[in-house]
């Protein structure tokens, strides 16, 4: 292969031949295990060439020397070397689909680059009105950091970003403003047309669960007249959404001392009497229990629980433990009620996941599935990335009226 020209020939890592057959169909990464040939030299985040045996030419990737996956593709096209202009092109593609899908100005809080999805592995950006916050997947990217602020800085501030900050990765969240204004602690954001409050500071992920947007307004629009529990409720945004869409009652239930405030500060900005509904801090296992005991019954149930599978080996356990909570689930959901089950695994398949629904799993052979969606137009994933559609929602219905 001919070095491209004015830079410096990258060096040549040789995979597998299985390895460079899931690249060529558009997966993102190589495992370690799959790595053949490498210089030893090579540095955290150093672009390298990626051969197999029998195809000279499968992609420019960046070079992980630790993780698990040692290499993650950039370009599949010769002439489309690694460097800060081929990132910047993507995350420009990325950000000009997003005008397309949110022209209409109804919601302002959405993933600006999906990373992998769009073919730019590591770089996620969510957008929550004017603030951009952008996290870095793996070292090898982070490497790159400052190059990446100023390219992300230079394509969103035309399109009335103000302020861009990065989302440190440990245990404990927090967001350094790198390009433009300081960002606020909380923003306010729309999504189709439902206000709600972010806390950038100390939010899960990047700040909201923005995956969940058309879920919330699928389950807005399914909830007229009836009595609603959503379970695992965070900050309230299928809860409020809910209320929005007629509830006569919404009961919301998180373990997280404080979930609640945020999302009866979301109430108050619908113009929704918080008090008028129920928040309750307790385990969603054990809360669910007692309910049953009691003979409570609602006619739409929302269980939207943390990750049960952070890991392949954990996944047989998970499906377990989504068949007990949603047995729970139903032994609460009212006749002809409705049934919202999410799953943000990726280690668990939508088939599977479907098997923790279904009328053994369930007890009865009351429910039908009315619906069965992943991840929305804004988290996209090369067909071939089976790990990026890590989000599931299914709705089922009882069918006794
Ligand atoms: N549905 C939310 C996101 C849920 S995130 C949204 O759309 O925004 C998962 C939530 O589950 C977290 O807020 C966490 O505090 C809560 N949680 C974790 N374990 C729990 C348990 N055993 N019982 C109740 N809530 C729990």
């Amino acid at each position: 292969m001919r070095a491209p020209r004015n830079a410096k020939a990258p060096a040549s890592v040789e995979i597998d031949p299985r390895a460079a057959r899931a690249i060529l169909r558009g997966h993102p990464w190589v495992w370690r295990d799959a790595v053949r040939k490498a210089p030893s030299s090579l540095g955290l985040g150093e672009p390298v060439v990626v051969r197999a045996r029998d195809i000279p030419f499968v992609g420019y990737a960046l070079w992980d020397p630790s993780s698990p996956i040692a290499l993650r593709i950039y370009a599949r096209t010769p002439q489309e070397p690694f460097g800060i202009d081929t990132i910047a092109r993507g995350i420009e593609r990325a950000a000009a689909l997003r005008d397309e899908l949110f022209e209409d100005g109804t919601t302002s809080a959405y993933r600006v680059c999906n990373g992998e999805g769009d073919r730019v592995p590591g770089i996620v950006i969510d957008r929550y009105d004017t603030a951009a916050i952008v996290r870095l997947d793996g070292d090898a990217i982070g490497a790159w950091q400052e190059p990446l602020i100023e390219a992300i800085w230079r394509i969103l501030r035309p399109r009335g970003i103000d302020g861009v900050g990065l989302r440190g990765m440990g245990r404990t969240p927090s967001v350094e403003t790198l390009a433009g204004r300081p960002l606020p602690p909380t923003i306010e954001v729309v999504e189709h047309g439902m206000r709600m409050r972010v806390d950038l500071a100390h939010g899960q992920k990047t700040g909201a669960f923005l995956d969940q947007r058309e879920n919330r307004r699928r389950v807005r629009e399914l909830s007229r007249g009836r009595r609603v529990l959503n379970l695992f409720s965070y900050a309230g945004g299928f809860s409020c959404a809910a209320a929005l869409g007629g509830a006569t009652h919404v009961t919301s239930v998180d373990i997280a001392q404080g979930a609640h405030a945020a999302a009866q500060k979301s109430f108050d900005l619908n113009g929704l009497r918080a008090a008028d509904h129920a928040f309750v801090t307790a385990d969603a296992f054990a809360w669910l229990e007692q309910a049953a005991r009691r003979g409570q019954a609602f006619d739409l149930v929302i269980s939207d629980p943390p990750s049960f599978a952070p890991n392949e080996k954990s996944a047989g356990r998970a499906l377990g433990a989504y068949r007990k909570l949603h047995q729970a689930c139903a032994a609460v959901t009212a006749p002809g009620g409705i049934l919202c089950a999410a799953s943000c695994s990726s280690h668990v398949d939508m088939e599977s996941f479907l098997e923790t629904l279904d009328d053994d799993a369930l007890g009865a052979e009351r429910f039908v599935v009315w619906g069965a969606w992943g991840p929305p137009e804004d988290h996209p994933t090369p067909a071939a990335w089976a790990e990026g559609r890590y989000l599931k929602f299914v709705v089922l219905r009882d069918r006794n009226r």
